[in-house]
């Protein structure tokens, strides 16, 4: 092992080569490409198998990395990919879109001085290659078994828990108001970062796997929740949060300052070939515009990126905090700035400027005082420190709280957290419905695919429990 590993002290970081800034600037392809046999080997042999693996241990997923990494750098790649998507349902996504900065990559020990192996890159380019190769097989129920799950929501969380459930037998169907399966997989997360494609040959292999999708089924509207209990033994709610948090001030209401997520979806189902209005009439389009973005997360890195790409005058985001305290991925913002998106740090907006509809955003200067309960740096408005930023469009991203689920589901009895988020028993996942469980950002705010993935597949271990105990009684009866 120790001549293929531990090539740290000799052999630099290298990330995928980026596609030139002026070449992505003008598609939705994936900016980064794709590791060749060579580098991903060379990249792998960097790890130094260190005793106590950090990087697994914070991976939500606790990914057996280092056990992967040494596959890769043998060239093993088919085991490597028999051990990566034993713990990850999707490894391909996570590689990459995970935060790895945040995660396994930010807590990588290889010595002081010394980047961290990409780990990202090479779980993406272990998956990718297995797909090439034939080597991701269908998902096959060892029995069947004559209990049925309904999972509602077919993002991250309910398709990781379907899959889960599919593999030990149960009929699982997975209910979603949109018309294409991912959730913000498809719709939220663009394809610079994440192709449609990768999203659609999952949900091709979870059909061929015999798992059912109803879409365009809107649970608690069209279709009554109460319906979907008679219909299964055991229901997931994975509906995640989408009710976007607001802005106040004068002018906020006026024609032009859009909802980032309608924004995305939009763009995204344009891209996808739909039909949409919205993007044609040039309202959820940024094409000649002067954008301003308000927001400092993914959604609001990912906006701004779209609108660089459809031919926006000016992007500007304006964050209330600095670069170091913005919770989007720092990687995000380095590739948004080199795209030629303007950052306005510390800044927040106080009025929308217009009459028919906005002509600029009103702001003021922020600066960062103590930590609050949270840890997080308060921050307090310059007393005179107005200025201008002129914007044909504006859209909010400031983040997502959840819908009132008991109202939406017509249960009042469905628990909630202070939150609002669905109230569950943290070892079972069970709601305080009997054989209703809930998983993803439903549960833990808006969060991570990587999460949603780990509480989809650990929900479903808990349901396959609720179920076996359920056929032993009937057995014993
Ligand atoms: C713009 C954006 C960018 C992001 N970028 C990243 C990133 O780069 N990396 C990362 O790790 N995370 C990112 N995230 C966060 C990540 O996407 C979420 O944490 C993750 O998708 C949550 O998964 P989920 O399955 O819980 O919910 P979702 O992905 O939201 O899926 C929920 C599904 O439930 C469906 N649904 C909701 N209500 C109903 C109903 N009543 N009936 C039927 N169906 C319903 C929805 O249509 C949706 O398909 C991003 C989020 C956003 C908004
Ligand atoms: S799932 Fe995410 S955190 Fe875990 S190893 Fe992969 S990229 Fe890193």
């Amino acid at each position: 092992m120790a001549e293929r590993m531990l090539q740290f002290t000799h052999l630099p970081q290298e990330t995928p080569k980026k596609r030139p800034v002026g070449e992505r600037r003008a598609d939705f392809d994936e900016i980064y490409k794709k590791f060749d046999v060579q580098k991903a080997k060379a990249q792998s042999s960097r790890c130094s198998q260190c005793g106590i693996p950090f990087c697994s241990i914070h991976c939500p997923l606790s990914n057996n990395i280092p056990d992967w990494l040494k596959l890769t750098a043998e060239g093993r790649l088919e085991e490597a990919y028999e051990i990566s998507s034993a713990t990850n349902t999707f490894p391909e996504i996570c590689g990459r879109i995970c935060p790895q900065d945040r995660l396994c990559e930010g807590n990588c020990v290889i010595e002081k001085g010394f980047e961290s192996v990409t780990i990202g890159a090479v779980e993406r380019y272990i998956t990718d290659t297995a797909f090439e190769k034939g080597w991701v097989k269908p998902i096959t129920a060892p029995v069947e078994l004559p209990y049925s799950v309904g999972i509602i929501g077919a993002g991250p969380a309910g398709l990781a828990a379907a899959e889960a459930l599919r593999s030990r037998g149960y009929q699982v169907t997975v209910y979603d108001r949109h018309d294409r399966v991912g959730g913000l997989l498809i719709y939220g997360i663009p394809g610079f970062k994440l192709e449609k494609e990768i999203v659609i040959r999952r949900w091709k292999w979870l059909e061929d796997g015999g798992i059912k999708f109803e879409l365009n089924a809107d649970i608690g509207g069209k279709t009554p929740f109460s319906e979907l209990r008679g219909k299964h033994d055991a229901i997931l709610i994975g509906t995640g949060v989408y009710k976007p948090r607001e802005i106040a001030g004068p002018g906020a209401g006026l024609p032009g300052i859009v909802k980032a997520l309608d924004y995305l979806i939009t763009s995204n189902r344009k891209g996808l070939g739909d039909n949409v209005p919205d993007f044609d009439s040039g309202l959820l389009n940024a094409a000649g515009k002067r954008v301003v973005v308000i927001g400092g997360g993914d959604t609001a890195m990912d906006c701004v990126r779209t609108a660089v790409r459809q031919g926006a005058k000016s992007v500007t985001c304006l964050y209330r905090r600095d670069r170091q305290n913005m919770p989007g991925s720092l990687r995000e913002v380095t590739n948004a700035e080199d795209e030629g998106v303007v950052f306005t740090w510390l800044a927040a907006p106080e009025a929308f400027l217009g009459d028919t509809s906005v002509t600029g955003v009103r702001a003021t200067r922020m600066h960062l005082g103590l930590p609050d309960a949270s840890g997080r740096m308060s921050v307090d408005p310059i007393a005179g420190s107005s200025f201008t930023v002129e914007a044909d469009l504006v859209i909010k991203a400031l983040g997502f709280d959840p819908e009132d689920m008991p109202a939406a589901f017509g249960q009042k009895e469905l628990a909630i957290t202070g939150w609002g988020t669905l109230k569950v028993d943290p070892r079972s996942f069970m709601t305080s419905l009997p054989g209703v469980f809930a998983a993803g950002d439903i549960v833990r705010g808006a969060s991570l695919v990587v999460w949603a993935i780990r509480d989809g597949r650990d929900a479903a271990v808990s349901i396959d429990k609720y179920l076996s105990e359920i056929s032993l009684k009937q057995a014993a009866e």
